[in-house]
């Protein structure tokens, strides 16, 4: 038995399905989940000693690939100060200060420790805001595990086939309107249907758990028009794409194509904020987040909000992604596109490659058209996915265990590491061909 089997026999008897987060568990591709030791760059090796070429990056974290010297020594550094004081460190105000460079938009920020508990916070702050009860969530965007936030939910729910999960009263689901994305007639046709009970939409910057789907040109901003209109807030969800579609997230591309003053209300970050550690955060204007205690009404706090090993991880991050960082991981993240485009195209397996920004992810399955839905990504060849990523993997490459992520480069992935992933594409390709 390999020491990866091994591990995970062992796991299973104490962890709900051997893993701490589903998608972990190889539920969708089968066979027996990696277990890594260690991470260097655009590299992980698993406990058998393997060495992959990593294109999962943590799930978004490892922008500047894994164990970046800079970011290490932050941590190191702040760890040796002590790891936590349940009182205020000088690095969260620095923290927040880079946030707010990058999105002009973000007045106040308040750091937390998961994405989850973002959005969380930020639809409280929404409710707090406008007094009214529901949210409108859309089809196959994932904002996290809070209870309210489930329904048609990407990501995990997405790779295991779930519409929502158990364990959620009819009450709270019946809080949260799920609309189709892209569709801004279903959005007006909610705020006519709930006309003043709408508290706020929550979106993901760009769809990017149930592949990478950026919004059509005009969505964000009719969604966010609309939503004004009727005195409802926009929270962006920046989780993923913050700080890695591009140096202002996915919003900073989007920007570029609204009018003057049409602009998100709150925003979410968590990934590449944290840099690898537990840490996330929401932001927006003064007004809105001000509402937080201590100075306001809506609750929220943490007894490990802003710890000081994960603030020094975050900054670091940051500080070192600069635009040659960003420069390089377009560079990657092109160059594996056009990669995959041709050893599929070879193996004559029909596909589409999905971008924004810096994130890509490959879609198996015959799309003439951009794919718009959740419907449209639901009905890919998932056995293809399944062989492809065996292939890949049996070649030394990690990629995603779920035909529903996208896929992570860092600035780290150097010309061995993309000439590593282009010499195991052409036999991976032809597994998928079968
Ligand atoms: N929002 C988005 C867009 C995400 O991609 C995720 C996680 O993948 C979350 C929220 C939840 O973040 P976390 O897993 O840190 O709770």
């Amino acid at each position: 038995m390999s020491l990866n089997e091994q591990y995970a026999e062992r796991a299973t008897k104490v962890i709900p399905g051997g893993v701490n987060s589903p998608v972990r568990a190889y539920g969708s591709v089968g066979g027996t989940p990696r277990f890594f030791v260690s991470g260097s760059g655009p590299t992980v090796t698993d406990a058998d000693g393997v060495e992959y070429v990593d294109l999962v990056g943590a799930w978004g974290p490892a922008l500047l690939g894994h164990a970046h010297p800079a970011v290490v020594s932050a941590v190191q550094e702040a760890a040796a100060r002590g790891l936590g004081f349940g009182a205020s460190v000088p690095a969260e105000a620095e923290l927040a200060e880079a946030i707010i460079e990058r999105m002009p938009e973000v007045e106040r920020v308040r750091l937390v420790s998961t994405g989850t508990e973002a959005t969380m916070t930020a639809i409280r702050i929404a409710r707090g805001a406008t007094s009214r009860p529901l949210i409108i969530k859309f089809a196959g965007h994932y904002h996290g595990h809070s209870d309210g936030l489930l329904a048609a939910a990407g990501s995990g729910l997405a790779t295991f086939g779930l519409p929502g999960s158990a364990g959620v009263t009819d009450a709270t689901a019946a809080q949260t309107l799920v609309l189709s994305y892209n569709d801004l007639s279903a959005v007006e046709a909610a705020f006519a249907a709930h006309d003043g009970q709408i508290a706020a939409v929550i979106v993901e910057s760009a769809a990017a758990n149930m592949g990478v789907l950026p919004p059509e040109p005009g969505f964000t901003e009719g969604l966010i028009s609309i939503a004004h209109k009727n005195g409802a807030l926009i929270i962006t969800d920046e989780v993923l794409t913050g700080f890695r579609a591009g140096p202002s997230g996915y919003w900073g591309i989007e920007r570029e194509n609204v009018a003057e003053g049409v602009t998100p209300d709150l925003f979410t970050f968590g990934k590449v904020v944290g840099g690898g550690l537990p840490l996330a955060a929401l932001g927006g204007r003064a007004e809105l987040m001000d509402l937080l205690a201590p100075l306001g009404p809506v609750y929220q706090g943490g007894t490990l909000s802003g710890n000081p090993l994960a603030v020094a991880a975050g900054l670091a991050t940051l500080q070192h992604a600069d635009s040659a960082a960003y420069a390089r991981l377009g560079m990657a993240a092109d160059t594996v596109a056009a990669s995959v485009t041709e050893a599929l195209t070879e193996a004559g397996v029909a596909h589409r490659i999905q971008r924004a920004g810096t994130l890509l992810s490959v879609l198996f399955g015959e799309y003439s058209e951009a794919p718009r839905i959740y419907d449209d990504v639901l009905t890919q060849n998932i056995e293809q996915h399944r062989a492809f990523f065996h292939a890949m993997l049996a070649d030394g490459v990690n990629l995603p265990p779920s035909a529903f992520e996208a896929w992570f480069v860092s600035a780290a992935h150097d010309e061995r590491a993309l000439e590593r992933i282009a010499e195991a594409l052409p036999a991976a390709a032809r597994a998928a061909a079968l």
